[in-house]
């Protein structure tokens, strides 16, 4: 029987560069021992204080979780939030700045439950001027558009693999600046001696340091595996395939006669889309494919289609499409399948 060979100080390295690369950052990011919300819970419980206002933007559930978890830290939140089928306006997040002065804000790039995905630079550009720390819940959004952290100035932002990038989603990462590192060590509630702890996490670099016990070993070499078919591909590839996928499945359930559950079309997010529902008809109550009814809240109102990772396809979308079409009754399905067709190849001969 193989016993399992322990991960090396070169594969954490790796594992660590990769995501670097992933978010387009200088900085060492933070391997997380577990799923990506474990990340998003080390980050409000490193950042909350008694005496620290923080204004969290709420666009779907993770946004609410993350407020909850702020709460319990003692900070005080200032919570902006819209209706789940509309991403944040700019001039709203700048008011409540103004009246608030908080001195961080958080909030969602992607929204997987949604389908919506935020102006995510405008935020981070407005963060900038009004001097905050910036926390971004990147998951669903990195490999389906861009996640650049340094370049937009993120001081946390909190990552897996297990979306757009095709990887599993044992292990994940929070890419943390200077500035990050620096809110982290002035607060004197950040957790220490805890799987909480972004503190403990840190690696010393340079130092051939022994790779922590924790770290899962199979989750860990099925992404560096993963990373590795991404860097193939390039990171600007998989962005637009997953912008492919999204654009010819609303013209898919266009021509279906149905419509995007998000408001504004231009804020559909890459990732999924989340088509809009008469009012009861569920029309799933399981997944199909890459089609899947609506989160808690949200069944019966929408129906996503998860077209990420592998199946950002043409022929996953087709598929998914001809499902629809099928379950609606669709008089003529192959004219939703040639809309699907038409935005596919269009969009790659260009
Ligand atoms: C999927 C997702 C997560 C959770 O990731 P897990 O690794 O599955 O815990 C967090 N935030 C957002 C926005 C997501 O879409």
């Amino acid at each position: 029987m193989g016993q399992l060979i322990p991960l090396t100080p070169a594969e954490l390295d790796e594992l660590s560069d990769q995501f670097a690369w992933a978010l387009s950052t200088r900085e060492t990011p933070v391997i997380v021992p577990g799923e990506a919300i474990l990340g998003i819970e080390a980050i409000a419980a490193g950042v909350a204080a008694r005496g620290r206002t923080i204004l969290n933007i709420v666009t779907g559930p993770y946004g609410e979780q993350f407020g909850d978890w702020l709460s319990r830290g003692g900070s005080h939140v200032v919570e902006l939030r819209t209706p789940y089928d509309d991403v944040v306006a700019v001039a709203a997040v700048a008011e409540a700045i103004e009246r608030h002065h908080p001195c961080a804000v958080a909030f969602v790039q992607g929204e997987a439950v949604t389908g919506g995905s935020n102006p995510t630079q405008a935020l981070l550009d407005l963060a900038r001027q009004n001097n905050l720390i910036t926390i971004v819940d990147a998951v669903s959004a990195i490999g389906a558009e861009p996640v650049l952290m340094d370049e937009w100035a993120m001081d946390f932002v909190a990552v897996g693999a297990q979306k757009a990038l095709s990887g599993s989603n044992g292990i994940s990462a929070v890419g943390i600046s200077a500035r990050g590192w620096e809110f982290l060590s002035r607060n004197a509630s950040a957790p220490r001696h805890s799987a909480l702890s972004l503190l403990d996490l840190k690696r010393a670099s340079g130092e051939a340091e022994p790779v922590p016990a924790n770290i899962p070993v199979l989750e860990a070499r099925a992404v560096i595996k993963a990373f590795h078919q991404i860097q193939t591909e390039g990171i600007a590839s998989v962005n637009h395939r997953h912008q492919l996928a999204a654009a010819s499945t609303l013209a898919g359930i266009k021509s279906l006669g149905l419509k995007a559950w998000q408001r504004q079309e231009s804020a559909c997010s890459p990732l999924v889309t989340t088509v809009r529902l008469r009012q009861g008809e569920p029309i799933i109550r399981q997944s199909r494919g890459i089609l899947a009814p609506g989160d808690g809240e949200l069944y019966g109102k929408l129906l996503r289609v998860n077209h990420f990772g592998s199946q950002a396809s043409l022929k996953s979308v087709e598929k998914a499409i001809g499902t629809l079409a099928g379950l609606l009754n669709a008089a003529q399905p192959e004219v939703a399948i040639h809309a699907v067709r038409k935005v596919w190849l269009a969009s790659n001969d260009s």
